[in-house]
Parts: structure tokens; C-alpha cells; sequence
């Protein structure tokens, strides 16, 4: 399902091969052979592509205010990371949550705060883009309570590390306990469920397992977006859509596609997996199909990888998808295939990288570190988890990233309480063996460390030397806090510990009315873009998607 490659995903590039000669500044071109020979399938005024946390807020404006929707989804269900997702969300500006707990807040406060010079998180905000967000917030809040969704009735708190000191932060209800309907049991259902419902009863349309493969603009960069064609995933053919209106593109941020992520950060090559996946990927479509058709991207010092949840330290080792737990009892518990494990202590574990060689503090968590006080020993952590690791290729070093590993032995197992059998642990993620040596060559059959094959005498000299400092009582190579216990007692295991990305803070860039703008600085008529594929500004999660695809409806239905 996950598209991991610049080739992946049916794409059609001959727009891109058919750009030649760069279109002028104000030229206004003649139609393309291409666009001018489109047969549209069929017709409608607004096109919303994905059914996320943006999405399904987009689509229900559009047709509040009149026109017909249709909104495209590659998965077999709605819902992508919103649904997925805990769905705390941080909407202001003085609404009725936070009137009902005497919090005081206003679009002014939610404007500075957002576009703040002291915070890595807000600084680069567009100033723009933050000014129509904030004065949308209570409008925003009052659509979203009046369609159904299930804030919590609880007191708001504040996200210092988003930069925020007033409390916004409002919890959401889990839809049922019903786990075909909430996917994996979390709050985002609560978010998602009554709005999906809210939009069928007002007659949006869905058209599911459906993945926007091209957007058809009149000339390949110039003139206004027309519609869509689009890959039927069960019957593998194509349809064109036409909108009369927009086509407003909530695909949910890059961070599955290696060839748009690593524009961002080149390090961030294909072995480093994603939250949310395998229910659905961050495809990066609206960026690659948008730069296909003259967008430009936005926002990308927003992206910095180090910054907050961007990539995150895996919180269950031993499995491939380990950003959250994926429940067994998940309709899509058989893509995930595995659970993995808690770490409580990394007193239990070392982390070597893929050459089988120790790079930093293992006790370090983003739990650890979050609050003023810490980003900067996460970044060190990321830092050295994505480059330590240096390879002699052909008589040359190179720094090859790749995969990192939690060593542990029988006691370590022990002392967690883990159970180490499917569906705790993937065997494609997870090995054992009764020696270390033996344990690189069980590991080496990963598919991505199998690139680059560990040395087994490397990882027990690793593991050798850090038992030395168990006796010394001390880490003289990167100063745990005083490591505890040896890794001496067979069987020796190896669990997938491996970074991985959560949100994506660059995207296509966008106006204050969410509407694309070209790689000369012009808007894109009848193309717009909302939630983590729009670009400009840095906010963790529901809120900024739900507020710029509510704006992007609005403007493409009022202008
Ligand atoms: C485990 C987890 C916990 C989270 N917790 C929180 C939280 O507590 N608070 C918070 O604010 N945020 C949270 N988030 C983040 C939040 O879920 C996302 O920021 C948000 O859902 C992004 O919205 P979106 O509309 O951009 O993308 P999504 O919600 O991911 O929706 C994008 C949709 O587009 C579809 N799509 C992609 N490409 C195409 C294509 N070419 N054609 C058709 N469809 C396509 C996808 O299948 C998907 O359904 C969490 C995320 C995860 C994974």
C-alpha cells in the first residue's frame, strides 16, 4: 500500500516530460495537447482528494455552501491519520470550550503565539497564513461541535512545546468501542466518524479506494486546474474528474515519500518508516503531482527533523510500524502484522546502529526531553542515530544510516516482562540467537540491513565494551546514567528500533486562502491545498488542517 519510491505509485509523468520549454511570467499559453484532449468522465464543482483531518472538513463546507463534492480516497475506508490519531487539538481564539473553563484567548494571542521569533516550532510561520488561521479558530471550533465531533469536556492545557502557553489543547472522545469503526480505538475516530456521516447526509459523495495519479492544469504550468485523473485501485483503470470549482488536495503530507522527503532532508532514506502507516501513507502526492503542473513548495525551513514530532524515537521496538500501538483486534492489524514491544527502561537495552556500533544515551525520550529544557539532546539522539554509522564501500567510507537496533539478552527480557512471540514481535523485525555473532547474522536478514551486512565480532565488542562500563560505573563513550546491567545471558536478541516519522511541516505553498501558488509567486486558479501537504505553517496535527480546509472550501466555493 505505502508508495516507498519516486517510482512507486502509478504516477503519470508524462506532464513532467511534456513541460519542455518553461512558460514566461505572465505568458499565457495555449492549452496543451494533453489538457485540450482530456475527456472527462464525469463532472463536479469540488474535488476534495483524501478524507483526513483536512479533507473531511473541506468537503462539508464546500457543499454547505452549495456546491457538489466529491471526495477521492486511496484507502478502502475514510479517515487516513486523523482517524488513527488521539486528535487533541489546538483550536482557540476564545471558543466556547474555553469560555466554559474561564480561559481567556483571542484570534490576537493565537496570532502571536503562532508567529513567535524566541520558538523553532513558530518562527518561520507564514505571518499570513497564521493571521487567517487565527481569525478562523471559533468559526472553525462552532462548525466542527455543530457537525457532530466529540470534543472532550474537559478543562484545555497548553502545548509549550509547540511554542503555545495558552490552553487550547482539547481531547476527543473515541467514536465507540466498536474497532471496525474506529480503526485502532483512538480518540481520532471521535473526530472523523461524525464528520464522515455529516458529509454523506449533506450528499458529498466518496469515492473510496481511488488515488489521485495526475492533475490536469490547462497548459502543464500555466492557467487555471481543471480536474483530476485518478487510478481505481480494484479495477486498476483511470478516470478523469473534472471540477468546476477546485480541486482542493488534503493527501496528508509527504513523509512516506522518499523522493519528496529527502528534498527536505537528504538522510531521510527509505528504511525509516512512518506513524500511521501501514493504514495509510503520507503519500505525498499533492507535492509531487503539484510541482508536476508549476506549484511551488512552501514552508520548508518548517521541516527541520529534529524539531518536535517530525521523527520521533519508536515507542514499540520489534515491529516494522512502531510509532503507535497497533491493537491485534484492528480490522488492519494484518498489515500491521505485529504490535512490538514497550521499552519501560533502557537500563534493559543498548541501541547500535547498522554497523553494530553504540552512538548515544539510550535513556533519552522524547518523554525525557520534552519541555524547554531538552530538544537539543533529542536532536543528538536523531542526529547520530541517522549518521553515526560509517561503512567501508570499495575501499571508502560512507556514512549509510540505515537501520538502528535494540540489543538485549534473556534477563533484559526478563525484567520488561516482554512477551517475545508474534503478535508482540515481527520475525522480519525481531531476532534471536544464542550467541552475538549469531544474532548479526540473524539480523543481517532484514530487509534493509541486508544491504549492508553488520559485523557480528563489531556488535560483541559493542556489547562487550558497554559491560565493561556496567562494572566501571560509568559510560565513558556517550554517558548513560550509570548503566545498570550487562548484556551477558543467552538467548541474545535484536528488536527493530529504527526512527520514525510522524508529521510532515512543508508542503506545496499556499496563500491565506489555501489556494497553491506557482514557482513564480502567482496563485493557482481553481487549485488549492490543506492539512500537512500545505506548507507555511508549523502546528502539530488537527487543528491547522481542519481550519485550511475549511478555508479552502470557503474560497473555492466564494470566489
Ligand atoms: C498515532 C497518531 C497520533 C496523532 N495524535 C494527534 C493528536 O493527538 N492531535 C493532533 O492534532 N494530531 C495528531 N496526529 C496527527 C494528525 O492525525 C495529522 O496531523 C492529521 O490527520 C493530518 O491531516 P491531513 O488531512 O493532512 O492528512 P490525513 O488525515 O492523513 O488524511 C489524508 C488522506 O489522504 C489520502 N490520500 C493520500 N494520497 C492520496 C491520493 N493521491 N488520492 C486519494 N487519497 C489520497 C490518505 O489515504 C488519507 O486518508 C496524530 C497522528 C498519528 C499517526
Amino acid at each position: 500500500l505505502t508508495k516507498k519510491n519516486s517510482e512507486g505509485g502509478g504516477i503519470n509523468r508524462r506532464a513532467v516530460i511534456a513541460t519542455g520549454g518553461a512558460v514566461g511570467v505572465g505568458v499565457v499559453a495555449a492549452p496543451s495537447a494533453e489538457a485540450a484532449a482530456t475527456r472527462w468522465n464525469r463532472t463536479v464543482d469540488v474535488i476534495v482528494v483524501g478524507s483526513g483531518a483536512a479533507g473531511l472538513p473541506a468537503a462539508i463546507r464546500a457543499r454547505d455552501l452549495g456546491a457538489s463534492v466529491l471526495v477521492v480516497e486511496m484507502n478502502d475506508d475514510v479517515g487516513g491519520h486523523a482517524i488513527i490519531s488521539n486528535a487533541f487539538t489546538n483550536l482557540g481564539g476564545g471558543n466556547a470550550m474555553q469560555q466554559k473553563y474561564g480561559i481567556v484567548d483571542t484570534p490576537d494571542d493565537i496570532y502571536l503565539e503562532y508567529t513567535r521569533p524566541d520558538h523553532a516550532m513558530t518562527r518561520y510561520n507564514d505571518r499570513a497564513m497564521v493571521r487567517a488561521f487565527a481569525d478562523y479558530n471559533v468559526e472553525v471550533y462552532d462548525f466542527l461541535v455543530a457537525k457532530g465531533v466529540m470534543f472532550r469536556d474537559a478543562r484545555p492545557t497548553n502545548s509549550p512545546s509547540e511554542g503555545s502557553a495558552i490552553p487550547r489543547r482539547i481531547g476527543m472522545e473515541t467514536y465507540s468501542d466498536n474497532i471496525r469503526e474506529t480503526i485502532n480505538g483512538t480518540g481520532g475516530s471521535g473526530y472523523v466518524r461524525p464528520l464522515e456521516h455529516a458529509a454523506r447526509a449533506a450528499g458529498v459523495e466518496f469515492l473510496l479506494s481511488h488515488q489521485m495519479v495526475r492533475i490536469v492544469r490547462e497548459d502543464v504550468n500555466a492557467g487555471p486546474v481543471q480536474g483530476i485523473e485518478v487510478l481505481d485501485r480494484v479495477r486498476n483503470r483511470r478516470i478523469t474528474i473534472r471540477a468546476r470549482r477546485g480541486v482542493i488536495a488534503c493527501t496528508g503530507g509527504s513523509s512516506s515519500n522518499v523522493a519528496i522527503r529527502t528534498i527536505y532532508d537528504p538522510r531521510l532514506t527509505d528504511e525509516y518508516q512512518v506513524g500511521c502507516e501501514p493504514y495509510s501513507p503520507q503519500s505525498g502526492d499533492a507535492e509531487q503531482l503539484g510541482m508536476a503542473v508549476g506549484a511551488s513548495l512552501g514552508g520548508t525551513a518548517g521541516q527541520r527533523n529534529e524539531t518536535y514530532l517530525a521523527l520521533q524515537k519508536t515507542a514499540f521496538i520489534g515491529c516494522q510500524y512502531g510509532y503507535a500501538r497497533w491493537d491485534p483486534n484492528s480490522p488492519y492489524f494484518q498489515r500491521a502484522r505485529a504490535s512490538g514491544l514497550a521499552v519501560a527502561d533502557y537500563q534493559d537495552a543498548i541501541l547500535v546502529n547498522a554497523v553494530g556500533e553504540r552512538f548515544y544515551d539510550e535513556t533519552v525520550t522524547p518523554t525525557r526531553v520534552r519541555g524547554d529544557e531538552g530538544w537539543s539532546a533529542l536532536q543528538g539522539y536523531f542526529s547520530a542515530a541517522l549518521s553515526s554509522a560509517v561503512k567501508v564501500i570499495d575501499g571508502k567510507k560512507h556514512r549509510i544510516g540505515g537501520p538502528v537496533w535494540a540489543i538485549f539478552d534473556a534477563e533484559g527480557a526478563a525484567r520488561e516482562e516482554w512477551t517475545l512471540t508474534p503478535p508482540h514481535v515481527d520475525p522480519d523485525y525481531f531476532f534471536s540467537a544464542s550467541t552475538l555473532g549469531q544474532l548479526a547474522a540473524q539480523l543481517n536478514r532484514n530487509v534493509y540491513q541486508a544491504r549492508h551486512p553488520m559485523s557480528g565480532v563489531t556488535l560483541a565488542e559493542s556489547v562487550a565494551r558497554y559491560n565493561g562500563f556496567v562494572d566501571a560505573g560509568a559510560d565513558a563513550d556517550f554517558r548513560k546514567p550509570t548503566p545498570r546491567y550487562k548484556i551477558q545471558t543467552p538467548p541474545f536478541y535484536a528488536a527493530w528500533a529504527t526512527p520514525i516519522l510522524h508529521d510532515t511541516y512543508a508542503g506545496l505553498r499556499v496563500n491565506a486562502n489555501w489556494q497553491v501558488m506557482d514557482v513564480f509567486g502567482a496563485p493557482i486558479t481553481g487549485f488549492y491545498c490543506a492539512g500537512e501537504s500545505a506548507g507555511g505553517f508549523t502546528q502539530h496535527g488537527v487543528a491547522r488542517c481542519a481550519v485550511g480546509g475549511y478555508i479552502a472550501a470557503t474560497h473555492a466555493v466564494g470566489a
